[in-house]
């Protein structure tokens, strides 16, 4: 039976750059990158593989009992605090599981650099290879796919995914996630500053029930950091307030943040776009 949502977001990992297991830091989380997107009929598509995706992943196994799962994992760039939860995702453990990776194929040959087929394979093999790790990523048992995709919206039933350019260092791509009318936007890894990108984020965001937004540093922090491929609370605030969206989630914490600092964050920001959150391991939004 359908359950009676249309979309449902969690999110498994919220920091940015670096797993944070501190106790200062674990109200707001600790683990890199990693959201589920639960549909009515129990279908999950996850975005980005960080360390949250190695407890989404024991929890999808502990949902399906014995019944295998079958994923859809969108990656928005190969940095490591987005794949680095994919060596220990337990459900590429087991050969019944189906797991299929996508990622917007790299228009300056990023992915093609290995001279394979498949440059999104080859990158995810990569992190696995000996020295690096005690088993190939070819060993793991489960039926793994690899789908390069391009900027172009994918249908999934009612669930349509349309990726969107993003300004960092080596490129990443943000998606707009919609089904039936509820629309979440997952804008991590960018930098604002860039005109043409800075239009794009705007337009992919409009009207959104939530934007996700990369809020790594503070408007004062942003002066030193330039060029390290993130943007500020502000920017995100100021991107909400323009596209009209519903409700914004900070995210992409830094590293530095513990709790306290980062809540001191939000209740700036809620100044700028009242309805704004701290993204937090655990919470999950139901549209
Ligand atoms: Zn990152
Ligand atoms: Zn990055």
């Amino acid at each position: 039976m359908d359950n009676d949502f249309r979309l449902c977001m969690t999110f498994w990992g919220v920091r940015g750059s670096t797993p944070t297991p501190q106790i200062e830091n674990l109200s707001y989380g600790g683990n890199t990158p990693c959201l589920e997107v639960l549909l009515p009929n129990n279908e999950v598509f996850i975005f980005d593989g960080g360390t949250g995706i190695r407890t989404l992943g024991a929890s999808l196994l502990q949902r399906a009992g014995d019944q295998k799962v079958s994923l859809k994992v969108f990656l928005t760039h190969f940095h490591w605090d987005h794949i680095q939860g994919i060596p220990f995702f337990p459900p590429l453990y087991y050969e019944e599981n189906e797991v299929t990776f996508h990622s917007v194929g790299f228009l300056e040959g990023t992915h093609r650099r290995m001279g394979s087929n498949s440059g999104l394979e080859e990158t995810l093999k990569e992190q696995m290879r000996n020295p690096y790790f005690p088993i190939s990523f070819d060993f793991l048992p489960a039926k793994k796919g690899f789908v390069e995709i391009d900027l172009e919206p994918l249908k999934f039933g009612k669930l349509t995914i349309h990726p969107f350019p993003l300004h960092h260092p080596g490129k990443a791509f943000g998606y707009r996630i919609e089904s039936e009318g509820a629309v979440i936007v997952y804008a991590t890894d960018l930098e604002h500053g860039h005109q043409e990108l800075d239009t794009v984020v705007r337009d992919f965001s409009q009207n959104a029930d939530l934007l996700i937004f990369d809020s790594q540093y503070t408007p004062e922090e942003y002066e030193k950091q330039k060029g390290w491929g993130h943007s500020t609370w502000l920017e995100g605030c100021r991107v909400a307030n323009e596209a009209k969206v519903e409700q914004l989630a900070l995210f992409h914490h830094d590293p530095s943040y513990d709790d306290q600092k980062f809540f001191q964050i939000v209740q700036k920001a809620r100044r700028k776009f009242e309805n704004t959150v701290g993204a937090q391991e655990g919470y999950s939004v139901v549209l």
